[in-house]
């Protein structure tokens, strides 16, 4: 049975396992206040992955007027960085969510985790291994074979503490000596084989400076920065599963308060030609394969953000996709299909011309200011002014000498609308040397402004068109997928699936009105797609647009 109702009408995040086990878990009482908590580690930019994470663990606090807090897990100082630390929560802030107070670190724990230490040796739940990194591996056994006991398991607890102090004091070097936990070197479970609960690294943190050379490891630090945080309910992806019994057996075996936080783990997010995985993609910027961590190709939140998506767009993807154990990959076009329902309710239209054609109204003559609406049925976004001169720019795609019934747009001798304009007719082309139509002389109905021409002749075709005398020059990033492969972390090297078009730049025309226009809010470039200004190289006196999403879903490879 499930409770469903307990969640608002409008909630985040769709009922699922978690939810339920949560309306059991406030129902019985066990807990009053649900408790999250979204880790990242800040060794790179968030990716759409993270996305669903945060959307999942904000969201829950949410639904359910708990708290979530951000907490940077930041135990390996090596790979870490705080240009990391500053993306990542401008990301959580920017899909709309709030942290708890102030931001987390695992590392403002570390004297207390280095208290838990002390304790766990001191029950004789923890000893100083001098075994190498490879003997360490070979002593660890296989899925199949049971380990073997470190010579060092058997040290007393006055030698342990005498030895981490040393460990602590910067007396070993580097890979020399471990912490490990006493539990079982022949569990099924290869997590619970001794692990390691610190290891020596002098390195500086960008947290802790040079205070320590000796970093705790994952398993030993998260479960009691939850505990220390009062988290309930920890939420992870399912590789951690395993890890939960380390989880436990560390939280069971030291004084902290009680009650003891759980982990639940969930399938993390895969999506069709898109890595997500913060290591891959650091690769992709330090090949320059990308122009940095947020290229609107990369699945990076602030890649996405610089193309054009929304937040909004981002939460209803995480909503929609749902949350389950289950391993799946998710249709690119799930994604686009978000974006795409929001921009087509939202975004205010303009006129582009991608490949310019110049065209000659004839019987035109001084130039007229028409208005047209920004938004097709809101009428509360307001009108824009369009210029119409005697010269205009359609696109070239848009013109053909002949052209059979199918084809919707203008041919010679035939008439078109030009969209929020007139009805006009092509009456001759006039080609360079190379037999390339330059320009296409027109005549225009100055009757059909707004309406049909009085004599029922029918025009079909609408095109968009931009003025050739007050016009903005723009420049047009238009995207594909990065990959040609819809899994590329199955592929050998990524240089091979990588798609060779996946960024075509064209230069073209935009209305006027685009003068105004804000970095990372998309427009409906109307019959060309969605497009917003770049937040990196778009300026007022060079305008260069983004595709944000096509305004059909296209073909796939
Ligand atoms: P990556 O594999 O990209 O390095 P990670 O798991 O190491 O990811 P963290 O910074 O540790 O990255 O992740 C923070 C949180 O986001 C974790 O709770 C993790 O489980 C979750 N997360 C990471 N990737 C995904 C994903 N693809 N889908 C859902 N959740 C994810
Ligand atoms: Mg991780």
């Amino acid at each position: 049975m499930s409770n469903e109702n307990t969640l608002p009408e409008h909630a985040d995040v769709r009922a699922n396992f978690i939810t339920h086990i949560i309306d059991e878990d406030l129902a019985s009482g066990k807990h009053d206040k649900v408790y999250t908590r979204f880790p990242p580690e800040p060794n790179g930019y968030l990716h759409i992955g993270h996305a669903k994470s945060i959307c999942l663990n904000f969201g829950i606090a949410e639904d359910y007027q708990g708290l979530c807090n951000l907490r940077f897990d930041d135990t390996n100082p090596v790979k870490e960085d705080v240009e990391y630390v500053e993306s990542i929560k401008q990301d959580v802030q920017w899909l709309g969510f709030k942290w708890e107070g102030e931001p987390r670190y695992a590392s403002d724990y570390f004297d207390q985790l280095y208290g838990y230490a002390i304790e766990l040796i001191e029950k004789g739940l923890a000893y100083v291994c001098e075994l190498s990194p490879e003997e360490m591996r070979e002593y660890r056994g296989t899925l199949t074979e049971a380990g073997k006991n470190s010579p060092y398991r058997d040290r007393t607890v006055a030698e342990n503490l005498a030895l981490f102090e040393k460990m602590k004091n910067g007396e070993f070097a580097e890979g020399k000596a471990s912490l490990r936990a006493k539990i079982d070197m022949a569990s099924p479970f290869m997590v619970m084989r001794d692990p390691v609960l610190y290891r020596i690294k002098f390195a500086s943190h960008h947290q802790t400076g040079e205070k320590w050379c000796i970093y705790p490891m994952y398993d030993f630090t998260h479960c009691i920065s939850d505990a220390i945080e009062r988290i309930t309910h920890s939420l992870c992806t399912l590789e951690f599963q395993d890890n939960r019994r380390l989880y436990d057996w560390v939280l069971d075996n030291i004084s902290i308060e009680r009650p003891l936080p759980h982990q639940y783990e969930f399938s993390r997010l895969n999506l069709e030609y898109t890595l997500t995985s913060k290591r891959k993609l650091l690769k992709l910027v330090q090949d320059k394969i990308v122009d940095g961590w947020n290229d609107p190709r990369m699945p990076t939140i602030s890649g996405l953000r610089r193309r054009g998506y929304t937040p909004a767009s981002l939460r209803e993807f995480a909503r929609r996709i749902g949350v389950t154990k289950q391993d799946n990959v998710v249709e690119y076009s799930a994604l686009e299909a978000c974006i795409r329902e929001d921009l087509n309710e939202n975004a205010p239209r303009a006129m582009a011309v991608i490949n310019p054609l110049k065209i000659v109204i004839e019987n035109f003559g001084e130039k007229e200011i028409l208005t047209a609406p920004n938004h097709p049925n809101r009428e509360e976004m307001g009108v824009r002014e369009l210029p119409f001169t005697r010269e205009l720019y359609i696109d070239e795609a848009d013109f053909r000498e002949e052209a059979n019934k199918q084809y919707k747009r203008l041919v010679l001798g035939k008439e078109v609308r030009l969209r929020n304009a007139y009805v006009i007719k092509a009456e001759r082309v006039e080609k360079d040397e190379n037999g390339k139509i330059t320009t296409v002389y027109c005549s225009y109905d100055p009757e059909t402004l707004g309406k049909n021409p009085s004599d029922g002749r029918k025009v079909k075709g609408v095109i968009q068109w931009v003025s050739a005398e007050d016009h903005l020059p723009a420049e047009f990033r238009i995207y594909d997928k990065l990959f040609t492969v819809a899994n590329p972390s199955a592929a050998e090297s990524l240089e091979e699936v990588l798609n060779p078009n996946s960024l075509v730049i064209k230069h073209g025309v935009v209305e006027k009105s685009l003068i105004n226009a804000q970095a990372e809010k998309a427009y409906q470039f109307e019959r060309e797609g969605y497009y917003c200004l770049d937040s990196k190289d778009g300026k007022a006196d060079n305008l260069v647009f983004n595709l944000t999403v096509s305004l059909k879903e296209s073909v796939a490879f």
